[in-house]
């Protein structure tokens, strides 16, 4: 029942005094004993118990108005074991089915951004054990990130130096659109991972779907993007937000003829 139910609609409390958790049978229900269930709760959600005590916390603070809540977006934030770098909100597209339509947060953490940060205020915030907490840093934006590629560059380029670490690229796909250029090259040596998210097999259906501001010829592109990543990048997938009445059949098959991975996303689930 609870996988049901979106973690952002999840509130926490105990059947105090009854209903201890299993390793506390027997005894009087307490509030301390949630970090019990938060183990399994985090199991059940694919996320970190520090994930889901946030995000339940947020929740909470929102539900009941408890405190005033920050107004900035988060530059960096992590999830699960990923720091994931905000660097914009805007988009070229309008997928209909966009979280940023609906809601200012991910997993516990406000995204909407005042304004965009700059390349010196992302590597300020970048803690200097990041290595130690992180398998991965994540280029993601609550909107498409390689509208400001020179911020990708930079900062990749200052991770890769100091830390050496995973970077991941979540993107659209409309890199090259944008810049007018194949820009794969350009993150040869600084993005290790790129996942692009294809939701629609055909011109026609992506234009209405994610209503991009290039028009019909941008699937091809992404397309196109795709097999250019391919060429210059370690490792290129494919992802698709499986919405109701779509399958990742097609998806798979499409990742396949390009020769890369595909993943599937569920519906109204971010981050
Ligand atoms: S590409 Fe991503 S950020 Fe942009 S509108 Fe679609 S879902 Fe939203």
């Amino acid at each position: 029942m609870l996988k049901q139910i979106a973690v952002e609609s999840l509130l926490l409390e105990t059947d105090c005094p009854f209903l201890a958790p299993q390793t506390k049978r027997g005894q009087r229900n307490e509030p301390s004993f949630l970090s019990y269930c938060m183990e399994e709760f985090s199991k059940i959600y694919g996320l970190s118990k520090e994930d889901i005590s946030r995000i339940t916390n947020l929740n909470a603070l929102r539900l009941f108005g408890l405190k005033e809540l920050p107004a900035n977006g988060e530059i960096a934030y992590p999830i699960r074991s990923s720091l994931y770098l905000n660097v914009t909100n805007r988009c070229t597209s309008q997928c209909f089915f966009c979280v940023t339509h609906f809601t200012d947060y991910v997993k516990g953490h406000n995204l909407r951004l005042k304004q965009e940060p700059t390349t010196e205020e992302i590597i300020r915030i970048i803690p200097a054990d990041v290595t130690t907490r992180y398998k991965e840093v994540v280029f993601c934006g609550y909107g498409e990130p390689t509208l400001r590629l020179d911020v990708i560059k930079a900062v990749a380029g200052h991770l890769k130096k100091k830390y050496n670490i995973h970077i991941r690229l979540t993107t659209n796909g409309h890199g090259n659109l944008i810049h007018q250029r194949n820009i794969c090259p350009e993150l040869k040596g600084l993005v290790d991972t790129v996942s692009v998210s294809l939701n629609a097999d055909n011109p026609k259906d992506y234009e209405k779907t994610c209503r991009p501001q290039f028009g019909e010829i941008t699937f091809d592109k992404v397309i196109e993007f795709i097999k250019d990543a391919k060429q210059d990048l370690p490792y290129v997938q494919i992802t698709t937000v499986l919405r109701p009445g779509v399958s990742g059949e097609k998806y798979e098959g499409i990742a396949r003829e390009l020769g890369i991975d595909f993943r599937a996303r569920i519906y109204n689930e971010v981050g």
